[in-house]
């Protein structure tokens, strides 16, 4: 009687057959998402606030809680950020050879306005990756029709 247990990332279609894991385009959903828009429709804001993801698009009205970005952004946003200001630091130094603290204000300055504006785009990018792939339950509207 009991179904076996399947996963969320294999959304099931209202025949109870899996669905085309591939049906919504990665690229321009991951696009619109970095640009702070809805993966869905591409025209309805993403966040409402800096950092928070809206219930649902106030255009095309896509259900927007099945999110699970949680620390991916922010594990990325370090990722990219000191991989660019290392190298960076480093030639700095070389080059003009600046007073410590010159290179501590500068990059400190540049890490911090870097990760702040590369965080909310890499969250909007990461949401789009979630809601193509249909992980986290962006893809139960379809299986719980049936
Ligand atoms: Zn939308």
């Amino acid at each position: 009687m009991d179904a076996a247990p399947r996963s969320l990332s294999t959304p099931l279609s209202p025949t109870g057959s899996l669905a085309a894991a591939d049906d919504r385009d990665l690229g321009p959903a991951m696009l619109r998402g970095t640009r702070g828009q809805c993966p869905a429709c591409g025209s309805g804001s993403l966040f409402s606030s800096y950092l928070k993801v809206r219930p649902a698009c106030p255009s095309c009205g896509e259900d927007l809680t099945a999110q699970r970005t949680d620390d991916g952004p922010a594990y990325i946003t370090i990722l990219v950020v000191s991989h660019i200001i290392g190298p960076l630091l480093l030639a700095a130094y070389l080059a003009w050879r600046p007073s410590p603290m010159t290179l501590v204000l500068a990059f400190c300055a540049a890490a911090i306005i870097m990760s702040l504006l590369l965080l909310p785009r890499i969250k909007g990018a990461m949401v789009g990756l979630q809601w193509a792939k249909r992980m986290h339950g962006f893809g139960l509207g379809e299986a719980d029709a049936s």
